[in-house]
Formats: C-alpha cells, sequence, structure tokens
C-alpha cells in the first residue's frame, strides 16, 4: 500500500503515463481512496492541459511553467504531509 508521500512524489510520471502498469495500478487505488492526494491529481490533471493547450511548447517554456507547479505543490505538500519544511535535496536544472 502505497503513502501519499509516495504517491505524490510518482504522481507526474504516473499522469504522464511513464510509469510501470502495476505501480500505476497502485496510485490509481490510492488515488481513488484517499481525499488529500486529490488536490494534487487536480493540479497536475489542470498544467498538462495548458501546457497541452499552449501555442508555445518549448521545453524551455513548459520547464518553467513545470517549476512554477512544482513549487506550489510543494507548498500544498508543506501543509499536508508532516515534516521538516526546510529538507531540500533535489539539486537544481543544470
Ligand atoms: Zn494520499
Amino acid at each position: 500500500m502505497l503513502d501519499c508521500h509516495a504517491v505524490t512524489r510518482e504522481l507526474w510520471d504516473y499522469l504522464e503515463g511513464e510509469i510501470e502498469h502495476e505501480r500505476a495500478e497502485s496510485i490509481r487505488g490510492h488515488l481513488a481512496l484517499c481525499e488529500l492526494c486529490m488536490p494534487y491529481v487536480q493540479f497536475h490533471r489542470a498544467y498538462l492541459d495548458v501546457a497541452a493547450a499552449s501555442p508555445a511548447r518549448s521545453p524551455e517554456a513548459v520547464g518553467q511553467l513545470r517549476s512554477r507547479v512544482l513549487a506550489a505543490l510543494a507548498d500544498i505538500g508543506g501543509r499536508m504531509v508532516d515534516g521538516d519544511p526546510s529538507d531540500g535535496g533535489e539539486p537544481s536544472d543544470g
């Protein structure tokens, strides 16, 4: 059984279909039951819609938008996940 943290970490790949089928099924099962993860799914789907509809789908533009979305998600996650707020382990793109 996945927890919310694992689901939100893999949600991006899940929605883009870049994930193993069994893994996707596990995430789908969690999302069907979990109210906490619902905002994440809606947020990601909204982003993907915008990205798909955008006339300028350059990798740079999408990358910038993605960064903004991830930042917003991190803000949501800070309220939802009970953890230390100043633990950023991801390297910046370069
Ligand atoms: Zn959840």
